[in-house]
């Protein structure tokens, strides 16, 4: 760290370019599948000291931190470490005939050194995750945690630090000085986890270099209620998807579309759902708190200009410092800041519809969302919606669970983010795909001048 702060990031960018180029012939399926099994010995062995963390930095309750921080990270070096064989093999490619007598196939080659920035949301998970395929694809990394999440900051460059040498995997903490600092060096690939606003300013950066991208953003996802829908489960599914982490996910319900005729039904259902969940709103201990009090004023802001603007509250759900319990929000205009800022909150805007048709404009006359979530036992409908819309995935009759499948592709579309993570899709990411072709036989004979061979008879 003394060392960063003299001398800034380059000698450890230089570091770690010569650790790839003396790794090229030696960082095979078993030492990558090491390195992936010392990394789940390593968050086996600090299970007390990552809860503990996150308790310290945002109040996230332990079964949370375990569901959506601990568990996801070994379930995709598990997956990754069962399946990196098969995904590392090149695939044969069949001749065609202007390339007969040759052989093709492509091969899968690390890109080298990879810039990892996390944001503060799922501080363990959204640096660890895509640490898992970037060691898999054969690469080394330099992660840069968020500074809004500083416990759990400093517990990755410590976990990382003393599990893997520093030309393979270094953290850099700091804020967006040391972002920047980073970003300026001429990194392989940059695989950056925030928002949409902060998603440009690494794409240009990485323009700079060329540097290849997956930016993992985020945006307003919407969610439908249709008339059939189960209403009993999509009550217990968006008071899950919205409230768990206070609603600071990435893939949370933004807000929800319900058709007039089941309104009332649903809302007394969620109500329900709310009190057995977050009995004591804003104190609940099932519940995470905002990550700061900028983020908390921010978010009592939006409920307040809402109101001042003519909302009407559903449900209050009272504040106690960074502390904000469940609250339900209607008659949403555009003019309201909560309508077209991503809420990233415990605040479920509820706007009831009776023309599907309307519903689906408002959604495709905004950016690309990362997740739309539908409930409804009407397939057609169902399907409707899906052909009729685009956004980074689809959840229906459930909320967030997609992200926990390793066979999906997980990732938005432009504004909602580009490229995907997780499984086979996280380690492509990190790989180059490299042609090659070899001959095995002579050059067809019309390919090379002087061209008398009758090749423009073809
Ligand atoms: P953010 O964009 O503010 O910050 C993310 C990271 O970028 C942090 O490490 C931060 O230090 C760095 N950063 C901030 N400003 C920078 C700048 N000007 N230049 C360079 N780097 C800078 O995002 P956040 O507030 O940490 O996270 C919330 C956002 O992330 C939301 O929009 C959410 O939807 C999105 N998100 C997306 C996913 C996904 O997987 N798609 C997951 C979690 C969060």
């Amino acid at each position: 760290m003394k060392d960063l702060a003299d001398h800034g990031p380059e000698p450890l960018f230089a570091a770690q370019q010569a650790g790839v180029e003396n790794r090229r012939l030696t960082f095979g399926l078993a030492e990558r599948r090491t390195a992936l099994h010392r990394l789940a010995s390593a968050i086996r062995a600090h299970k007390a000291a990552i809860i503990a963390a996150l308790a310290q930095d945002f109040g996230k309750p332990e079964a949370e931190v375990i569901l959506t921080e601990i568990l996801p990270v070994l379930q995709e070096i598990s997956h990754t470490s069962r399946h990196l064989r098969r995904w590392m093999r090149p695939r044969r490619v069949a001749p065609t005939l202007t390339t007969f007598g040759t052989s093709a196939r492509i091969a899968p080659q690390a890109r080298g050194v990879c810039l990892i920035i996390a944001p503060w949301n799922y501080p363990f998970n959204l640096a660890l995750g895509p640490l898992v395929s970037c060691l898999a694809a054969g690469n080394s990394a330099i992660v840069k945690p968020s500074e809004l999440t500083p416990a759990t900051s400093a517990l990755l460059a410590r976990l990382l630090a003393d599990t893997f040498p520093p030309d393979l995997v270094a953290v850099v903490e700091g804020g967006k000085e040391v972002a920047q600092a980073l970003l300026a060096l001429p990194f392989d690939h940059i695989f950056f986890t925030g928002s949409p606003e902060v998603g440009k300013i690494v794409m240009a950066a990485a323009a700079q270099h060329l540097a290849s991208v997956t930016l993992e953003l985020g945006g307003k996802s919407p969610a439908i209620i249709g008339p059939d829908a189960d209403l009993e489960q999509a009550a217990k599914w968006l008071a899950f998807g919205k409230f768990a982490n206070a609603g600071q996910t990435c893939i949370a319900p933004d807000h929800l579309f319900v058709h007039v005729a089941v309104k009332d039904r649903f809302l007394a259902l969620l109500r329900e759902r709310i009190a057995h969940a977050y009995g004591s709103g804003p104190t609940s201990p099932n519940l995470a708190r905002i990550v700061n009090d900028a983020h908390a004023a921010r978010l009592a802001g939006l409920t307040r200009d809402a109101l001042s603007r003519g909302a009407r509250l559903l449900l209050d759900g009272g504040q106690q410092g960074r502390g904000l319990g469940p609250t339900l929000i209607e008659a949403i205009t555009p003019e309201m800041a909560i309508d077209r800022e991503e809420i990233f909150g415990p605040i479920l805007p509820i706007i009831a519809y009776d023309d599907l048709a309307e519903v689906l404009a408002r959604i495709n006359a905004r950016p690309k969302p990362l997740a739309l979530y539908v409930f409804d036992r009407t397939r057609a409908r169902v399907d409707r919606i899906i052909a009729a819309t685009s956004s980074g995935a689809v959840g229906v009759n459930l909320t967030m669970l997609h992200y926990s499948h390793p066979g999906l592709p997980f990732g938005g579309v432009n504004n909602s983010g580009i490229g995907a993570a997780h499984g086979l899709h996280g380690f492509r990411a990190f790989s180059h795909e490299r042609a090659i072709l070899a001959n095995r036989f002579s050059a067809l004979p019309l390919l090379f001048p002087p061209y008398t061979s009758g090749v423009n008879r073809l």
